[in-house]
């Protein structure tokens, strides 16, 4: 039950606005209709989901948590890529299914991918669970369920005189519809001049497989052995048109919301709009939603660079895997990030600050002016940064029912992180030997003695405690 005074700041809220990346602008959202239909661009599931990917879906639940704070009802979509798609969206390079059995060992078969799809498929939806996204209330469609579906698309393309036949599949002929690349003003100029037009008959750089031939001995779409019959034989839909047919299938064919990462604008989501408006003749999305990219200091995080970090990794470091979040939200969706230990450490100790002051904030009264600054950053194309800001600014003053209202929208889970969040020592709680290791400690640290330091943490250890490294200086709790 909402107290008045919540109701009446809920029933107060200024209106929610996001970026459209088919504007350029930041518009105020008014939905089709209800409830609020939003397609998030999934994984390809032939690897776990490295810690970049994430940034991805904890945004497209950032978007979801502020609709329902602004009261709309969501239908959400993640689809689950589980065949095909090649290392580029240029429908070149390997095909990611076959390089992920490859790498396992396993021979190339249709049912080997299906074994693999399923593998990663559990631990994409376990990650994103444990990042705070209610999957229960998700639709997670796989590719592969939705073959018929995009083999019906390809066909009406075909019809429609949209599609041509080359030597290895049928393309989408983006001459013929006007208004290409609109998405994200692509400089088509300069993708013909740098263009490769190496997929034998295509009569455009930008074409775009809708099918692909299963061509004999080895090919990237793994051999004659792979893939569905279809009225062109056998083969694969191309990437692009499996999104365009399960957003029809499941949310119609005008939608709300379509995110994904900005690496998806030019080509992705360019091809996903062509293909259904040539379709449908009518707008396919409203508001089109991009997340910048998490990278390294080295550079881009990713399978083929060898430094793909997973969650599995920052559980084994012995971070809250939550950290991740709170780290992507300290800065605003459409601004890079640069992720490193060091980063989330320092996002794990704030969150857990924020986890115990969540303990001691029983009986205030209400802030109702603060929650209302808090909505109004949220308001103001998800703001999570300026957000969290105002939380911190007055952490001393916000009660719990204010918290649960905050992270209702943050998706931290500060309620249950609180109930485990351990509660640091002070220098005078730790027994003498203790306090001499960690002083000795940053000593060491300081001298860069590295080894040194990580001997002393070991014999901290071995006493019974745990010491993390925050920017406030070394924390300490029980183990
Ligand atoms: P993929 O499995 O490669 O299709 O990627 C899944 C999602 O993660 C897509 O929305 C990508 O745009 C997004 N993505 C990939 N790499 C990164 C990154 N380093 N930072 C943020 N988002 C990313
Ligand atoms: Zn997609």
């Amino acid at each position: 039950m909402l107290s008045f005074v919540l109701k009446r700041i809920k029933n107060s809220l200024p209106p929610l606005r996001f970026f459209n990346t088919l504007s350029a602008a930041v518009e105020q959202f008014v939905p089709l209709s209800s409830p609020v239909r939003m397609y998030n661009c999934g994984p390809t599931v032939y690897d776990h989901a490295h810690v970049g990917n994430l940034r991805s879906y904890i945004f497209a639940d950032t978007i979801r948590r502020a609709l329902l704070a602004w009261g709309f009802k969501v239908r959400q979509v993640i689809n689950i890529t589980d065949f095909g798609h090649l290392t580029s969206d240029a429908d070149e390079g390997e095909d990611k299914m076959s390089k992920g059995l490859r790498r396992e060992g396993l021979t190339i078969s249709m049912t080997n991918m299906r074994v693999l799809a399923d593998t990663y498929t559990r631990a994409f939806i376990d990650d994103i669970e444990i990042l705070g996204l209610d999957v229960r209330h998700i639709l997670f469609p796989r590719a592969s369920e939705y073959v018929l579906q995009q083999i019906d698309l390809v066909k009406k393309l075909q019809d429609k005189g949209y599609a041509y036949k080359t030597q290895d599949g049928i393309y989408f002929d983006t001459h013929k519809f006007s208004g290409y690349g609109a998405l994200g003003r692509i400089d088509l100029s300069g993708q013909e001049a740098g263009a490769r037009v190496s997929t034998a008959g295509k009569r455009n750089p930008q074409d775009f497989a809708l099918w692909k031939f299963s061509a004999r001995g080895g090919s990237a779409s793994g051999g004659d052995h792979m893939g569905w019959e279809s009225p062109w034989g056998r083969g694969f839909p191309g990437w692009h048109i499996e999104c365009t047919a399960m957003v029809f299938a499941l949310l119609g064919q005008q939608i709300d919301i379509h995110t994904g990462g900005v690496d998806h604008i030019p080509v992705h989501h360019n091809n996903e709009i062509a293909q259904a408006q040539a379709l449908t003749g009518e707008q396919y999305v409203k508001y089109w939603m991009h997340n910048e990219f998490a990278n390294l200091y080295s550079g881009r995080i990713g399978k083929s660079e060898g430094n793909a970090i997973t969650l599995k990794d920052v559980v084994a470091r012995g971070i809250h895997p939550v950290s991740l979040r709170y780290f992507y939200l300290t800065g605003h969706y459409r601004t890079p990030m640069t992720f490193s230990w060091e980063a989330l450490q320092a996002a794990e100790a704030a969150m857990m600050r924020l986890a115990r002051a969540y303990r001691s904030a029983r009986s205030r009264p209400a802030q109702p002016d603060i929650l209302k600054k808090f909505y109004a950053a949220i308001a103001d194309d998800l703001n999570t940064a300026k957000a969290l800001g105002i939380v911190w600014e007055n952490i001393g003053s916000l009660n719990r029912t204010t918290l649960d209202q905050v992270d209702d929208v943050l998706g931290l889970g500060l309620k249950e992180i609180a109930k485990h969040a351990p509660q640091p020592l002070r220098r005078d709680e730790l027994p003498e030997e203790v306090r001499r290791f960690v002083a000795e400690r940053e000593i060491a640290r300081g001298a860069r003695d590295f080894p040194r330091a990580d001997a002393l943490r070991l014999q901290i250890e071995k006493a019974g405690y745990t010491l993390k490294d925050t920017p406030e200086g070394p924390e300490i709790t029980r183990k």
